[in-house]
């Protein structure tokens, strides 16, 4: 029998009734170092408000005993999850002893086997799987302290949301860890890892920190172990002047693990899954990206653990503040100043892109149960959500949001709280009514379109109504020399569909410059002759990438060529020397050449891009992210030449090298076996099924496709896109539009569990080849019946993205 999923109104009716004291949690790991079995004994104190009244307990497991108020319950009903707990007193000690064996599917817990042998494990619980760990009342609004007793193998460290107050040897074998309370925590934001962990600790500003890692990769933790803890001491240093209280506890602790998809905000223990440090020394892109991981979880341990959403229909603005946070602290306390210009060419277009889509929602919306906490997990919701919170800060000003922010913290401490209570904080503080601007801004969908000409800005909404409220900035540019300089940023505030702006002559009108609101911007058309044809000049990272940002608009609406926003890109390049662009600008471009350009076009553009990108390569600091793209747009022996010096002592090059090599049909099959062995990367397998991969043979097409659908052995994230983006090469059209109408068959029958892995596996490895017959299907899929909602909205977003790129190849 499946588990039930906890609705809103029983959630409601459970929070009104009791009040959690405490949970004690003693854990049994002991059976994970040979087997599967963990097992758990909750004592949980609590509070029932009307004695004689009835609710239950979530007990997602196998319940050996239990006792209520030291009277026996029957485990024999538990149903659905759920063990019934009946006529309460008002003070009551429940106590449930159970056991879970499914720990092999991270759903809650994960249970990983390393190649070397060595056992770890990891529990993630957002949004309802502590009930799989232990018994609990799994929703966020029944907060309580939980106090950790784990016993485990002897060889083994546990990590949990507070320090170990003692490890003692166990009677009766392994050890045992005793942690001390916790504050007052919603059930999902609690931990509990395990393994034979390497550790590295620091002091920091008074903060006691802690990385960790399996042992198999323990040489990158040591190699990027400064990077981590500066960054981490500049995002506690940063939010807890921002937020106006310190992080309260000395302890924080970052676990890298096995196979988790994204990363968990645990209370002083944040889990991330070990595939986001990378394994060949790290580009500037790779070290941002971690950094970005890093702040945006830190984040929450304000907005999310500190305060907590009351239900999950917040979890959208848990997440959107996150991001935003993440992005705030790098541009303002760490060494990636040029954040915003990420954030916009790597995260914000995606969000344009979904929003475009039929499959578009609006950011928040009603969740009625648990299992649809998810279901708008993607770039709308994290995105879009973070870009319409940097407008909300423009439209009341920072200091009066941080002002807001402040008052939120203090009021709301360990508290729950609702949208209202945020946005009320920040009305309050800046004297703005928000009411109508939070309606415009969250409930309805897609991007408004605001246009430059005859001294006006005019604003249109794609529902038909009044656009919503921009707060933005138009830049005003003009030659000076070879370079583009600002002679102005005038700010403009439309209310209403349109607003009369007067701006200095220039030779370019930058529309949202500093890239201030989420809309789609058409300047003048003069304007828009200088922006495709000379974005490179323009004076700084964000200026630069808000002029692609543009021009990629213009070619997913069809009106731009191609070949005018890859000229766009290689201008911006030619130039290019900000580390926090030029890999987002390179994959943008790479991207361009191999799903967007007509076919024709597509050999001499994807040399010009191999040579800018070499000649990127020279730049100082520059070298690993260009060399990247020279590797999968080489095109003549200068470029093999320029990599194989490059690639014999970098992993990551060589395998990116070979990837090539194979997409042209060379034979790899020895340098394969030779890189095997020569690369420690536990997860090197998967970098040789890749390159097998990119090969135009169906055998290796045949074996990436079982390991990547199948099997679903390649573990999340970056190593299924990496498969994947090998698998679908262009050039191989004939070959795979058979596979492409094959993958709509194979989503199709995938099981219903692990939704959100299922979603992330449909968005990554969509088909971005195709033809007529193959976009039929897609739609076809897409409206079929029994898709569970949320993998059709990727379904639909993916027949989307491909009509339109098969109608710009088409152009
Ligand atoms: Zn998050």
């Amino acid at each position: 029998m499946s588990d039930r999923s906890l609705t809103r109104a029983e959630a409601e009716g459970r929070a009104a009734l009791l009040t959690v004291d405490r949970y004690d949690l003693e854990v049994d790991l002991r059976g994970l170092l040979e087997g599967e079995r963990w097992s758990s004994v909750a004592t949980i104190s609590f509070q029932c408000h009307e004695p004689g009244a009835s609710t239950f307990v979530d007990a997602a497991g196998v319940v050996r005993r239990a006792t209520l108020n030291g009277v026996a319950l029957d485990p024999a009903e538990v149903a659905e999850g759920r063990l019934p707990l009946r006529d309460l007193a008002a003070d009551n000690v429940l106590v449930v002893a159970m056991d879970t064996d499914e720990t092999a599917d991270g759903q809650g817990i994960l249970r990983t086997v390393d190649t070397d042998g060595l056992v770890y494990v990891w529990s993630s619980f957002e949004p309802d799987e502590a009930r799989r760990a232990w018994a609990c009342f799994d929703q966020p609004d029944l907060k309580a302290p939980h106090a950790f007793t784990v016993h485990a193998p002897t060889a083994w460290t546990v990590t949990s949301c507070t320090a170990p107050d003692s490890v003692v040897d166990a009677e009766d074998g392994g050890r045992t860890w005793r942690f001390a309370d916790t504050p007052p925590l919603s059930t999902y934001v609690v931990v509990v890892n395990a393994g034979p962990f390497h550790e590295i600790r620091a002091q920091r500003d008074g903060y006691d920190l802690g990385l960790y890692s399996r042992q198999s990769i323990r040489a990158v933790l040591e190699r990027d172990a400064e990077d981590l803890f500066r960054v981490t001491a500049q995002g506690l240093a940063f939010f807890g002047e921002r937020f106006g209280s310190p992080f309260p506890q000395a302890r924080y602790d970052q676990v890298f693990v096995p196979n988790l998809g994204g990363a968990m905000e645990n209370w002083g223990c944040v889990t991330y899954g070990d595939g986001i440090l990378p394994r060949s020394e790290p580009t500037p892109d790779d070290r941002s990206w971690v950094a970005v991981f890093v702040l945006h979880e830190m984040a929450h341990m304000w907005f999310g653990d500190l305060v907590t959403m009351r239900w999950w229909d917040d979890l959208w603005l848990n997440e959107a503040f996150a991001s935003f946070a993440s992005t705030w602290a790098m541009a303002n306390a760490t060494e990636f100043t040029d954040a915003w210009a990420t954030f916009l060419i790597a995260e914000k277009l995606v969000a344009y892109d979904e929003d475009m889509s039929p499959a578009t929602h609006p950011i928040r919306s009603e969740v009625p149960d648990v299992a649809h906490a998810t279901a708008n997990f993607d770039g709308i919701t994290y995105y879009k959500g973070q870009a319409v919170l940097r407008q909300l800060v423009e439209y009341v000003g920072e200091p009066a949001f941080v002002a807001g922010l402040q008052a939120y913290f203090a009021r709301h401490a360990y508290a729950n709280t609702v949208l209202a209570d945020l946005v009320g904080a920040v009305a309050e503080a800046s004297g703005r009514d928000l009411d109508a601007w939070t309606v415009d801004w969250l409930d309805r969908t897609g991007a408004d379109t605001l246009s430059l000409g005859g001294g006006e800005l005019v604003g249109t909404a794609p529902d038909g109504g009044l656009p919503r409220p921009h707060r933005l900035d138009v830049g005003c540019f003009s030659w000076s020399g070879d370079r583009l300089e600002r002679l102005a940023r005038v700010p403009v505030e439309l209310s209403g569909d349109r607003v009369a702006v007067t701006l200095p002559q220039a030779d370019l009108h930058l529309l949202n410059d500093g890239d201030l609101t989420y809309a789609a911007v058409r300047t003048d058309p003069a304007s828009t002759r200088t922006l495709l044809a000379s974005a490179g000049a323009l004076p700084d990272a964000l200026s630069r990438a808000v002029a692609v940002g543009t021009a990629w608009d213009l070619l997913v609406r069809g009106e731009a060529a191609a070949t005018d926003v890859a000229g766009c890109l290689l201008d911006v390049l030619e130039k290019e020397d900000s580390p926090a662009v030029v890999e987002p600008f390179l994959d943008r471009a790479f991207a361009l050449v191999e799903r967007w350009l007509p076919s024709a076009a597509q050999p001499e553009v994807r040399a010009r891009l191999a040579d800018v990108a070499a000649r990127v390569a020279e730049r100082p600091g520059l070298r690993g992210s260009a060399l990247r793209t020279v590797a999968g747009a080489a095109a003549g022996d200068a470029h093999r030449a320029l990599l194989d010096a490059a690639a014999s002592d970098d992993t990551d090059l060589a395998w990116r090298l070979l990837a090539r090599r194979a997409e042209l049909g060379e034979p790899v099959d020895d340098a394969v076996a030779a890189l095997l062995d020569r690369d420690p990367d536990p997860e090197a397998r998967f970098r040789a099924l890749a390159v097998r991969a990119s090969a135009p043979a169906e055998a290796g097409k045949a074996e990436a496709w079982t390991a990547l659908l199948v099997d679903r052995e390649v573990p999340a994230g970056g190593a299924v896109r990496e498969v994947s983006s090998r698998f679908w090469r262009p050039g191989q059209q004939e070959l795979l539009l058979p596979w492409a109408h094959r993958w709509f068959d194979q989503v199709a029958a995938m099981p219903p569990g692990g939704l959100l892995s299922t979603m992330s596996l449909v968005r990554m490895t969509y088909p971005p080849i195709g033809d007529d017959a193959v976009l039929a299907r897609a739609r076809e899929a897409a409206a079929a019946d029994g898709v569970p909602a949320p993998v059709r909205s990727m379904l639909v977003m993916g027949a989307d993205r491909l009509a339109r790129m098969l109608r710009a190849r088409s152009a």
